[in-house]
């Protein structure tokens, strides 16, 4: 399906943690973090932190294993698979790093689901330390917004991705997301477009706070069973105006466990491939 985008945050999100605070927790460097967070920006802080870890003789392969525990609710993997099975374009944006966030995904399965990962660089330097740098570079051209940190503006990121995805034709973006720069990132949804905030969270008291901001229309999820049934109602709403131009004969009943829905036989197949099917006896 070309028209539906679906952008994630990704700390909280995606994973229930943050894999910042992970990773320092599990290797034992959270006091130091916690000493300079007072006085550098977040992102510069985890930089110094592999820095640290790499002085005290921690290599890129024990953040690599330190990263493959962290937990991922098999009902978010589901969704993330059945919709990319639909053939949603889906897209991450998150304030943690390339290395954390791929090592996550790809443990799970679950890179290959994503076209993108808009997040700040990583890079493995000579000595074999974990470099974390900025999205934008802050001391060349701040970007002005004060929601975000200087590191990232989320909105910023979402304006670059309406353009890019819109060259070839109006797309439904959905956002999912749980903290205040998912906020800023869901200004830039238009009507039509979906925000899909963790209930509780930050993102839900700026929304509540700021109501005639958000144009797109609102379904909270607490938990991530709900946010698979919120995404997979929308994928399937949005395959339903797909299909109201498609003979209805084209449409085919979907017979798993999300069923009462009609969709276009080759969304059909395509998620039929995704299911685990269960072996010849
Ligand atoms: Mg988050
Ligand atoms: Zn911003």
């Amino acid at each position: 399906m070309a028209g539906l985008v679906v952008i994630f945050d990704f700390d909280k999100t995606i994973i229930d943690c943050d894999s910042d605070n992970w990773v320092v927790e599990e290797l034992g460097i959270n006091h130091l973090f916690t000493q300079l967070l007072h006085s550098l920006p977040w992102n510069s802080i985890m930089d110094r932190m592999m820095t640290e870890l790499h002085n005290r003789g921690k290599t890129i392969e024990d953040v690599e294993k330190c990263l493959k525990k962290v937990p991922l609710h098999p009902s978010i993997a589901s969704a993330i698979e059945s919709a990319h099975a639909f053939g949603c374009d889906l897209r991450v944006v998150s304030d943690a790093n390339v290395f954390f966030i791929e090592t996550i995904l790809k443990h799970h399965g679950l890179l290959d689901c994503f076209s993108e990962i808009n997040t700040n660089p990583s890079l493995v330097d000579e000595q074999g330390r974990l470099r974390i740098l900025p999205y934008h570079d802050f001391n060349s051209s701040p970007h002005g917004c004060n929601i975000c940190p200087s590191n990232m503006c989320k909105g910023l990121v979402m304006e670059k991705i309406r353009a890019l995805v819109s060259a070839d034709g109006k797309k439904q973006l959905v956002y999912v997301g749980d903290g205040a720069p998912d906020f800023c990132a869901g200004l830039k949804l238009e009507e039509g477009d979906v925000m899909m905030p963790r209930k509780d969270f930050p993102i839900c008291d700026l929304i509540s706070a700021n109501p005639l901001l958000t144009k797109a229309k609102i379904h909270e999820w607490s938990d991530w069973e709900e946010l698979g049934a919120n995404l997979l109602s929308t994928v399937n709403n949005a395959l339903i105006d797909e299909s109201s131009n498609t003979r209805t004969d084209q449409l085919v009943p979907l017979d798993c466990k999300y069923q009462n829905t009609l969709i276009s036989a080759t969304a059909h197949e395509a998620l039929q491939k995704a299911l685990p099917v269960s072996p010849p006896h």
